[in-house]
């Protein structure tokens, strides 16, 4: 492969805690009422973050919980998104407004909630000696930015295609390809949500899922799946052997 690309949550960091901290204090905050420590919601949010893509949606998890919607699957989840777009376009820049307070407050603290998988950093360095990799991410590239150096990885942020840059991740791969001038078909593209998978495919990217992150099936995705880090970079080593010479 020539270009590949990486999703960010589910793919290299676990960032569930941090999404739980900063989703429940922008919700309490919207919702008027104090964002005390609460286990029971916490372990809700665990089992059902997987749902969510853009972070306005994070609302609906809170608001499923307050309405004691406890067995919330995808198909409810999509009806509740529906119900509620109006809410969840206002609930996007709270959440964002509340993640840039905590990590101006506490930097430190912040970083230590968005863990790397184990293998990342490795995988990531090696990916970078050889060749053209980029992000691709629906969360803000200034996150992604700063926990990249904190992982001691000097990632060049034009390679960084955060929500701010596309309005989805197939307009991102395509505008990737266009940059590199590398056709779609010869761009790899990682990610743990099947929904982003299925979506990037129509580019013609070969896409592969990343099963150690958030979603346990794959959900009608029919690529190949790779179990963590290490799988990856087989995957990776193979393509490379099996390209034909330029
Ligand atoms: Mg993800």
């Amino acid at each position: 492969m020539t270009v590949i690309c990486l999703d960010f949550d589910g793919v290299v960091i676990n960032s569930i805690d941090e999404c739980y901290e900063t989703s429940w204090r922008a919700y309490a905050k919207w919702k008027g009422v104090p964002a005390t420590p609460d286990p029971d919601r916490a372990a809700f949010f665990g089992r059902v973050r997987k749902h969510v893509r853009p972070a306005g949606q994070y609302w609906v998890l809170h608001h499923a919980y307050d309405a004691g919607l406890t067995g919330l699957d995808e198909v409810a989840f999509g009806r509740l998104v529906e119900q509620h777009a109006a809410t969840i376009r206002t609930f996007e820049p709270l959440f964002f407004g509340e993640r840039n307070a905590q990590r101006a407050a506490d930097l430190s603290g912040w970083l230590a909630l968005n863990p790397p998988y184990d293998g990342a950093r490795e995988g990531i360095r090696s990916l970078m000696e050889r060749g053209l990799l980029y992000i691709v991410t629906t969360k803000d590239g200034e996150s992604v930015r700063l926990l990249m150096d904190h992982f001691g990885i000097g990632f060049d942020p034009d390679r960084i295609h955060g929500k701010e840059r596309h309005e989805n991740k197939a307009e991102a791969i395509r505008a990737i390809s266009q940059e590199t001038r590398v056709d779609p078909d010869e761009i790899l593209f990682l990610d743990d949500h099947p929904d982003h998978l299925k979506d990037v495919a129509v580019t013609g990217a070969e896409c592969v899922w990343a099963s150690w992150g958030y979603y346990d099936h794959r959900s009608g995705f029919e690529g190949p799946p790779v179990a963590d880090w290490p799988a990856f970079m087989d995957l990776v080593e193979k393509a490379d052997r099996n390209r034909p010479a330029q």
